[in-house]
């Protein structure tokens, strides 16, 4: 059974990358009618953030990805916190340490400082690899007797994974796939510390075993931990799992991964939901006004395609097309427009109705007392050149309240004879008795026609009169929605 996983660190908001891997993680699963799992890797107390792990659970519901299992729900490979899985690990480091893989190691930080010195020296990386260790201070240099008495001493330790000498790992990704690793040039990682607690590298392997994880899908950052992971899995003597490494989200400019920053400077949210901290407030997806429909098929078709053009896809669909072989390689640009562009697809699906109801309460504090009918028809004619609903009122402000102003340019439009033909325009509204749009134009034209008059003559010093600017829907849907009283008072005003 395809069992899968999103594992995040608690330190603090989820990144759009992480809501991404999620993404995959949960379409894959429902692909192959799996399950897919959230599971919380708290192990490192000192980045632990309050309020983190609530976060993300809220955007993963409010996405509309929500796991099967996790913390308080389908608890069957529970608890889903590793800090409640605690002692657990201890036991899983002991095996290795007895079947060989693993060693205790007491090395000061003196002596890690001058090894890595040394090394900088020489123009190297320090790798904590088998000709470090071979020379430091541990089980594997001490006696079993002595290594015992300093543990029993309270003495720090950390417990190291004894990486295989000479060897070349020859491994397989889903998106990447043959990828080789030399193991001479892998650090010893440390798996577990004195103080209790596992490493990330531990914890996450053994749960992934101990949760029945089958695919690994996770972001491209962790791939150069999969050698180690793979060789703990043969450390255990556990079938490991597939791995799928996503490839990276790039800055919409320039080079290098997406960052809060970017979106700061460009003024586009780069995390779900708001995230309020002592510093500020870092705006999220949901308080924007995205839809998370839009979110989701945007960050769908960040890195992954169907293999042809289609760019819609409700949640449903991706899952039924969603492959991994088809995630691409090669880091995905993120396009802030495309982002809007998708939010706007979404938006004019919406029924009238519901956009109404979204939009009555920014009406409503405007001091603007507009029936709910007229509100979900003005929103009809407006919602084509929206991208959120937030737009609306910039877009259909002239509904509600007269012009206090005329664009300037527009108005060179407004010649000597213009108030004259304005005055009979009012006269020609003032018999119109079924006052709809239609109507209305039709009648307004045959009155142009019958008297001669240029369409641009009345029709552009006309959309003044009542917009202030030549913008806005169609006109006589305005002239309707606004009625025949308010219609007549704007011009007249203008004429002045
Ligand atoms: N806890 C890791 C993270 O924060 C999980 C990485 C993995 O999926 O293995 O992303």
């Amino acid at each position: 059974q395809v069992r899968v996983r999103f594992a995040p660190s608690p330190t603090g908001p989820l990144h759009i990358g992480g809501v991404r891997t999620a993404l995959f993680n949960y379409l894959f699963a429902k692909k192959h009618g799996g399950v897919f799992y959230l599971r919380i890797e708290d192990t490192d107390q000192n980045r632990f953030v309050p309020g983190a792990e609530q976060y993300i659970m809220e955007a993963l519901e409010w996405l509309g990805i929500a796991p099967s299992e996790t913390v308080g729900k389908n608890e069957k490979f529970g608890p889903y916190r590793q800090s409640e899985r605690k002692d657990l690990y201890k036991q899983y480091a002991d095996d290795l340490i007895n079947s060989g893989w693993a060693y205790y190691a007491f090395d000061s930080s003196e002596d890690l400082d001058q090894l890595r010195k040394n090394a900088e020296e020489e123009g190297k990386t320090f790798i904590y690899n088998h000709s470090v260790r071979e020379k430091l201070d541990n089980s594997l240099t001490n006696s079993a007797e002595k290594t015992a008495e300093r543990i029993g001493n309270g003495e720090d330790f950390v417990i190291r994974f004894k990486t295989p000498v000479n060897e070349i790992l020859e491994l397989k990704d889903i998106i990447r796939g043959d990828i080789k690793f030399d193991t001479n040039l892998l650090d010893d990682k440390v798996l577990f510390k004195s103080d209790g607690m596992p490493t990330y590298h531990l914890a996450n392997i053994v749960d992934d075993h101990l949760m029945e994880t089958s695919h690994v899908i996770r972001g491209e950052e962790w791939l150069p931990s999969m050698p180690l992971h793979v060789l703990l899995y043969r450390a255990f003597n556990w079938e490991a799992p597939e791995f799928a490494h996503l490839p990276l989200i790039l800055k919409p400019i320039g080079n290098g991964k997406l960052s809060k920053r970017d979106g700061d400077k460009m003024g586009f949210p780069v995390f779900p939901l708001e995230w309020k901290t002592d510093e500020g407030i870092s705006s999220g997806y949901r308080e924007k006004g995205f839809f998370p429909e839009a979110v989701v098929n945007f960050l769908a078709l960040l890195g992954w395609n169907d293999g042809t053009d289609k760019e819609l896809f409700s949640l449903k669909e991706l899952a039924e097309v969603f492959d991994l072989n088809r995630v691409h390689k090669a880091g995905a640009k993120f396009d802030p427009e495309k982002n809007k562009w998708f939010n706007h697809q979404y938006l004019i699906q919406q029924n009238d109705d519901d956009l109404a109801k979204a939009f009555a309460p920014i009406v409503y504090e405007k001091g603007v007392d507009v029936d709910y009918t007229t509100l979900v028809k003005i929103v009809a004619s407006i919602k084509e050149r929206a991208n959120f609903v937030s737009d609306f009122w910039e877009l259909s402000d002239f509904f509600f309240v007269a012009p206090t102003s005329y664009d300037e340019k527009a108005s060179k439009n407004w010649k000597e004879e213009t108030p004259g033909l304005m005055r009979n325009l009012i006269a020609v509204l003032n018999t119109i008795e079924d006052f709809t749009s239609v109507n209305i134009e039709t009648i307004v034209k045959e009155w142009m026609t019958q008297n001669e008059i240029g369409m641009g003559k009345v029709m552009q010093p006309f959309r003044l009169s009542l917009v202030g600017a030549l913008k806005g829907p169609h006109l006589f849907d305005i002239v309707e929605l606004i009625g025949k009283e308010e219609t007549i008072s704007r011009i007249e005003k203008a004429i002045e």
